[in-house]
């Protein structure tokens, strides 16, 4: 079945209401042999994509990815990235901000994270966060030593939106494509997950008592992401709201993403000029010439 991507994309200036987004839609696979055949031609796809898009050099391919804990961020960016040359590919994974990282504005840390050129890189959270798990519990920022006079008021998010959009503009103008990814979790879906991180031995350590203390914030959460991703989504960094409780479904929907942004870039080959060319069979001829 074909994916089509406009249903999961949020429009420029669209008010996101996330209850009217489906966690689970009809999957575009119809048997797990399926999934792992499309799954597989994603990432063969990805994989010549991405070998032209690092050869090519002209752009910086950014893909955020942001959930609920157990969302399946980890799981997708594994098997989603499984195909690329670690070359040409940096995950980076924003956790609590330690206290260098609090010393600077929000924007920081991710800046310096930022892919290179012919590079693709993958944020696991994002600055996004400042708009999220921060403005569910603003008290983070009192410990941070934070200007208390910014702390009053609803003005704080909407000039942090304004900041987001503003540096997303800016990387756009200067090469870096940007996506970003709701994996969106039903709280039920969430529930077995976290008592499958219990049951399987191998996934204890998957499970913080944190995790089942942020669920009790989930409708803080949902309202967060509303109107972040509601301020954010733009034609140039636009968001997609990804149906997650189905997690094979979510893969082959992100590596449709990703795909179609490298295939827009249209990466190829450097062209070798005459120049060079007249060079590189000078030196075959000498090459082999120089045969013992
Ligand atoms: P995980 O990605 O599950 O390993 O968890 C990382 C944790 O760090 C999550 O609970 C995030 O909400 C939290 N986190 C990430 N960025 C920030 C931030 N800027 N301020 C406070 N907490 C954060
Ligand atoms: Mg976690």
């Amino acid at each position: 079945m074909k994916i089509r991507l406009k249903d999961y994309r949020i429009a420029p200036g669209e008010e996101v209401d996330l209850k009217k987004r489906k966690t689970l839609v009809t999957p575009v696979y119809h048997s797990k042999d399926n999934y792992h055949e499309m799954l597989a031609d994603h990432v063969a796809k990805l994989s010549e994509l991405q070998q032209r898009h690092y050869a090519d050099n002209s752009h910086a391919v950014l893909v955020i990815f942001q959930a609920m804990d157990a969302a399946g961020k980890d799981g997708a960016i594994r098997h989603v990235m499984s195909g690329i040359n670690p070359q040409g590919c940096q995950v980076s994974s924003f956790k609590h901000p330690s206290a260098t990282e609090v010393q600077h504005d929000f924007l920081w840390r991710a800046a310096i994270k930022l892919p290179e050129r012919g590079q693709i890189g993958i944020f696991n959270r994002s600055y996004y966060e400042d708009v999220l798990v921060v403005r569910v519990h603003p008290e983070i920022l009192e410990g941070q030593g934070f200007p208390a006079k910014r702390l009053k008021g609803d003005d704080l998010w909407e000039d942090r939106y304004r900041s987001i959009r503003d540096f997303e503009r800016h990387l756009h103008a200067n090469g870096t494509r940007i996506v970003k990814i709701f994996l969106h979790l039903s709280k039920e879906e969430q529930r077995k997950r976290f008592l499958a991180r219990i049951d399987e031995p191998d996934k204890n350590w998957k499970l913080s008592p944190s995790d089942v203390e942020e669920r009790k914030f989930w409708k803080d959460y949902r309202k967060a992401y509303e109107a972040a991703i509601s301020a954010t989504s733009s034609a140039d960094a636009p968001w997609y709201v990804v149906p997650a409780d189905d997690k094979e479904n979510a893969r082959l929907i992100v590596s449709q993403i990703v795909l179609d942004l490298l295939d827009g870039l249209k990466p190829h080959f450097p062209k070798v000029t005459a120049a060079h060319e007249a060079e590189l069979q000078a030196i075959r001829a000498d090459l082999i010439g120089q045969r013992e």
